[in-house]
């Protein structure tokens, strides 16, 4: 029989400041520092020790989108904080061989030397960064958050703000709000525990393609030698020799996918996860020439999600967009991604022409009810199919940088409400700072 308690509580305001970022993935990083930029006193606030979100603590490690492949050359199609954190993995050498099996290339980076970055980029900027809080409720004032309570070791406290953007992948501030979830497809893509393996003979395994990788993993499923929950993933050789990142696994309870919000799913996943990812160390040892010694050399902090909550703004973007390769007026990040959609059973696989993008417009960012808050990244407002493709990382970091902007803006002018903000002008604004739209409207 479930219990409820009431409970009145009075909760310390601790800092005041005018914009606070929650959740420092690539997104929240790129908000907090375009805010700070911008001139504005920020807070970022984020439940692990380090930035970067599934780049990071989930091992993603590979930026896609980043580039179209336009005429056999590769071309950027972002910009801004995007190319400055990109060029400098690439000039500390801690950019890997592109992998080329899609319509943009893969790109291979090195977390430790990204995680670092993150920090000097946000103490260069002057923010301030609160590592291991969580935020847990909001206080609201009639349409607007008056302040974001957190929950650390030491108790519960509040941050007061001017204006809020919810960078936590999963919707959780913005969820608080009020606002609506989509629900065009209730059922969320499938999360994987992505892993590390060492002792990789480099000259042997990059002869492997994607396509082979995809054969070898059917035919030891369909003889029975290994029960592989997924057989379409992905090996990727990192820039440090010998390790390469796995992307192989799919977790799930039945046929339904974890559920970020949910600590008994996600602490089913992690368990999971590592079951799975000894299975694939024993297959790909057993299997693929320059994995004979392989062993697994780091596990994530947490499962990667692929999707959470997508929060309901003043545009959706839908699949139609994207297969219209749409570009829009208050355009402010550019996708060259395909829709790639984990399914149970399959994976889909839905490609742009050679050389197309699609853009995000900043109405996605805007929610319609709440006037100080604004949302970015894996929790923008899309439809799933349309969320697929633009959730990649270099998306999300344009995404972050102009909903840093927009912040900025909405603290700079009191009383002015985000679906009030000229997506047109954060498009001019971000265009100023670095940001390419190469085909513009
Ligand atoms: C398995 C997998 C493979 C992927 N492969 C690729 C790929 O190859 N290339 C690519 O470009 N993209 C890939 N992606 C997509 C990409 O990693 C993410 O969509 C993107 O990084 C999302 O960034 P984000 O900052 O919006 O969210 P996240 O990375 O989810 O970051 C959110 C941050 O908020 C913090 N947070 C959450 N809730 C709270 C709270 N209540 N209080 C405080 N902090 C909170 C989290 O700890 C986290 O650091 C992959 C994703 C997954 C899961």
């Amino acid at each position: 029989m479930p219990i409820t308690y009431k409970q009145v509580r009075e909760i310390p305001v601790r800092y005041n400041t005018e914009v606070l970022v929650v959740g420092g993935g690539l997104t929240g990083v790129c908000a907090a520092v375009a805010a700070a930029e911008m001139g504005e006193e920020v807070i970022l606030v984020e439940r692990n020790g380090r930035c970067g979100g599934n780049f990071t603590s989930s091992l993603v490690s590979t930026f896609c989108a980043y580039h179209v492949i336009e005429d056999g050359e590769d071309k950027p199609v972002s910009g801004g904080l995007a190319e400055r954190i990109f060029t400098h993995l690439q000039n500390k050498d801690s950019v890997g061989q592109f992998i080329y099996h899609s319509s943009a290339p893969v790109v291979p980076v090195d977390g430790p030397v990204l995680i670092r970055f993150l920090d000097e980029m946000l103490m260069n900027a002057g923010v301030k960064v609160l590592f291991h809080q969580t935020a847990s409720d909001v206080v609201m004032e009639n349409n607007r958050v008056k302040a974001v309570l957190f929950t650390e070791k030491g108790g519960e406290y509040a941050i007061q703000c001017k204006t809020v953007i919810d960078c936590t992948g999963d919707g959780d501030v913005a969820s608080m709000t009020g606002i609506p979830v989509l629900t065009d497809n209730p059922v969320t893509q499938f999360p994987s525990l992505v892993f590390h393996i060492g002792g990789v003979d480099f000259e042997k395994a990059s002869k492997l393609k994607k396509p082979d990788l995809e054969k070898l993993q059917k035919q030891v499923v369909e003889s029975g030698e290994f029960d592989l929950p997924r057989t379409d993933g992905t090996l990727s050789l990192m820039p440090r020799q010998g390790i390469v990142q796995a992307n192989l696994g799919l977790i799930k309870i039945g046929s339904r996918p974890i559920s970020a919000l949910n600590s008994e799913d996600m602490s089913y996943g992690q368990i999971e996860g590592r079951r799975q990812a000894f299975m694939y160390l024993d297959f790909v040892r057993k299997h693929i020439p320059g994995y004979e010694n392989a062993f697994i050399c780091k596990f994530p902090i947490t499962v990667g999600i692929r999707e959470t909550r997508r929060m309901r703004g003043s545009y959706i973007l839908t699949k139609d967009d994207f297969l219209a390769a749409r570009k829009f007026n208050d355009g402010i990040a550019c996708s060259s991604w395909p829709i790639e959609l984990h399914r149970e059973k399959d994976l889909v696989w839905v490609h742009l022409p050679p050389g197309e993008y699609l853009e995000v417009p900043f109405r996605c960012l805007v929610p319609e009810d709440v006037e100080n808050l604004l949302f970015a990244g894996r929790c923008l407002s899309a439809d799933q199919n349309a969320h697929a493709a633009v959730r990649c990382g270099p998306t999300c970091m344009s995404m972050g940088e102009a909903a840093g902007i927009g912040a900025a803006t909405l603290s700079k002018n009191a009383g002015k409400a985000a679906k009030d903000l000229d997506g047109s002008a954060i498009r001019k604004i971000m265009r100023e700072r670095g940001a390419h739209f190469p085909k513009d409207v």
